[in-house]
């Protein structure tokens, strides 16, 4: 997908999927995002069905021969819409929690479809996924072995274990918070371990080891990191069947397939589906990958009303009714989104893009320039489908915001805009005191 300046595409029955301005107007597929904005109401995330395919079908046909799975890491958005579109599609999925497992069979996918990480699963949610039968679970320790014995020993049944590897390499992601696989960080088994937690799947026997697994890092644009983690788990592998291991028939390479919101390079697909099957086909396993941000960010869109615009310190401002709450990213990774006005005024200022939430830290852009939008005009935020959403919080007792999918040139509300009841749910003013 073409990012920065907006392409004018044609609209019609031969629209390109995705955002698009046309007459002035931005779209998204063949629906004006103003319309959305205006029935739905703002905030509002927008999602194109046909980007989150195409990025699929991308992936998927540069895999070609090789035998491979792409399970869809469900954390970078979780909507039931949006998974089950990848499951039309023949996506399998990533899951972290049992609510995600949840969330994966309300959406359709059978157990066999789906593979289990995460650093902290409880021995329920071990629980869950066994019961659920799936196709593996990433371990990323000797106490999580020991733990999924003990679980699938209960249930009678051997428990499909795939390793996480620490390939320990260096990972160069914009942020410190999405490298993963360096030496000392929480995620995974340091790579000089995995052989001894690969003899202790031996000596439990309701675990048997059949796969590798690895995951170093989000928005990667460059190979090089893969190809390192790749040839030092690839040793490893050959090292594990020299020690008699001959059941594992699974590389799972994780995900981290970066997309563009600014200016990073695109992730060259066709040459990282080369270098990991090429690494596959050399070990004789089946290839899993574990892309979320790369199916889903570039679909998203979060559309915001400008509500104030005031000047401060020699500052311009666009106060907006989308918070941190609502997209975390700009404050937690100090990430950049694109922002594009749905009917832009034509002249532009340097302007903080800023939420209503009571933070200094609750901004969207900051130094930016931006369309000279006037209270009333809706802004949109792009690239904002993966860690969007999902990280969407009630800080401030906001609701969270409404989700949108747009397929061609019809758009369904996928989740309801919470209401003030719903904040309120779980709580209880009249206390039912207890003692110990
Ligand atoms: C988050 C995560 C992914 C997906 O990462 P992306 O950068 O969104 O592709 C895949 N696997 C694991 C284990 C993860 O934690």
């Amino acid at each position: 997908m073409g990012q920065g300046v907006l392409s004018a595409a044609a609209v019609g029955p031969d629209f390109e999927p995705g955002f698009s301005s046309r007459d002035g107007e931005l779209y998204c597929d063949a629906v004006p995002a103003g319309h959305i904005a205006e029935a739905v109401g703002t905030p509002a995330y927008v999602y194109s069905a046909g980007v989150v395919r195409q990025q699929y079908r991308r992936l998927d046909a540069a895999l070609g021969g090789v035998p491979h799975r792409v399970h869809y890491s469900v954390k970078a958005n979780s909507n039931l819409a949006i998974l089950r579109l990848l499951q039309a599609e023949g996506a399998g999925v990533d899951i972290v929690s049992g609510g995600e497992l949840y969330r994966a069979r309300e959406a359709g996918f059978a157990g066999r479809d789906i593979v289990f990480s995460g650093v902290g699963k409880t021995a329920r949610e071990l629980d869950e996924a066994l019961a659920e039968g799936v196709l593996f679970v990433n371990v990323e320790s000797e106490g999580e072995l020991v733990v999924l014995d003990e679980v699938a020993r209960a249930r009678g049944m051997v428990a499909p274990v795939a390793l996480r590897v620490n390939p320990e390499v260096m990972v160069d992601s914009p942020h410190h918070y999405i490298r993963t696989g360096e030496k000392g960080h929480k995620f995974g088994i340091p790579y000089d371990d995995v052989r001894d937690a690969a003899r202790l799947t031996r000596s439990l026997p309701n675990v048997e080891l059949v796969g590798i697994d690895m995951h170093i890092g989000s928005q990667l644009s460059s190979f090089e990191p893969y190809a390192d983690a790749l040839e030092r788990v690839s040793a490893l592998v050959t090292q594990l069947r020299a020690d008699d291991f001959d059941r594992i028939r699974y590389l799972d390479v994780g995900g981290g397939l970066g997309v563009v919101y600014r200016d990073e390079p695109a992730t060259d697909v066709e040459r990282y589906a080369e270098g990991v099957a090429r690494a596959a086909r050399a070990l004789d396993v089946t290839l899993v990958l574990e892309p979320g941000r790369f199916l889903v960010a570039e679909a998203g869109l979060l559309l915001t009303k400008v509500l104030y615009r005031k000047r401060s310190g020699g500052k311009e401002y666009v106060i907006t009714d989308a918070g941190m709450n609502d997209l975390l990213r700009p404050s937690h990774y100090e990430a950049f989104h694109e922002i594009v006005a749905t009917r832009p005024r034509g002249h532009r200022v340097v302007a903080d893009v800023v939420g209503p939430v009571c933070e200094s830290g609750d901004f969207l852009a900051r130094n930016r320039v931006v369309d000279d939008a006037r209270p009333g005009d809706v802004l949109g935020i792009r690239t904002a489908g993966a860690y969007g959403f999902v990280m969407a919080s009630n800080y401030n007792s906001r609701p969270r915001p409404a989700e949108v999918l747009v397929d061609g040139d019809r758009y369904a509300v996928v989740t309801e805009r919470e209401r003030y009841e719903d904040l309120v749910r779980q709580e209880r003013a009249a206390l039912d005191w207890r003692t110990a």
